[in-house]
């Protein structure tokens, strides 16, 4: 039996985030908790808080970080991810969120931190060209579309170009990203969970690369790493 895992993936917009946490949370078996998914959700279903969120969204600005550990540690109190762990996409955001997550794991601790690497120059066209499923939130691009006319493959869902994959909204993103989450690649690094990881490549090139990663990080002690 494959056992589970509690990990966090970090990696600028564009990066292939979302593709690769999906993948991961099939290989594992452990939920793929996506916070801009949760959120997308909350404006979807038009919440009090969804309604609130959408404008702050589209802007390519952060929510409050106290919403959204709230949101967070109510879904890793769930019994899926307190059976058998979890992979968390878009979240930390920022070293308070860090510290937001250490309480919320505690005592078990988080056992890796993934950094998916990739060029800013990548990222722009990547972003540009990204299409999803309103639905169930599955990765296309242009020169990938889905197999019928901008239909999800897998739910049947509309594709379309998401709010905030404007040019201003990724700019600001990015910018955000430099400003707020780039900081916590050190900061896990020193507390020897980070393993960086290359995210150029096809999707299966990358998804080989990770779990290798995690998998070699595994059968090391954390002393002799
Ligand atoms: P994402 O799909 O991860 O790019 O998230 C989409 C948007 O949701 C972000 O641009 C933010 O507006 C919001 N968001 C998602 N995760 C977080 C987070 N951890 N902290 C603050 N805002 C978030």
């Amino acid at each position: 039996m494959i056992p589970g895992v509690r990990l966090v993936v970090l990696g600028k917009q564009g990066a292939g985030k979302g593709t690769q946490c999906v993948r991961l949370s099939h290989h594992y078996v452990v939920p793929h908790v996506s916070t801009g998914d949760m959120l997308r959700g909350e404006v979807k279903s038009k919440t009090p808080f969804g309604v609130r969120a959408q404008s702050m969204m589209d802007q390519g600005e952060l929510l409050p970080d106290d919403l959204v550990m709230e949101m967070v540690g109510g879904r890793l109190a769930e019994r899926d991810a307190r059976g058998r762990g979890f992979v968390l996409d878009g979240c930390p955001r920022t070293t308070a969120q860090a510290k937001g997550l250490e309480e919320i794991v505690h005592p078990f601790g988080l056992d890796l931190v993934i950094n998916l690497e990739i060029d800013t120059s990548l990222v722009m066209k990547r972003l540009a060209s990204r299409r999803v499923c309103v639905d169930c939130g599955a990765n296309y691009s242009t020169a990938a579309p889905p197999m019928v006319n901008w239909t999800c493959d897998v739910c049947g869902g509309e594709v379309v170009q998401r709010e905030d994959d404007t040019e201003e909204a990724i700019e600001r993103r990015l910018d955000l990203y430099e400003a707020e989450t780039a900081p916590l690649i050190a900061w896990y690094s020193e507390r020897d969970l980070l393993v960086p990881v290359n995210g150029t490549g096809s999707p299966d090139a990358v998804t080989r690369r990770v779990v290798g990663a995690i998998d070699t990080r595994r059968q090391i002690p954390r002393s002799l790493s």
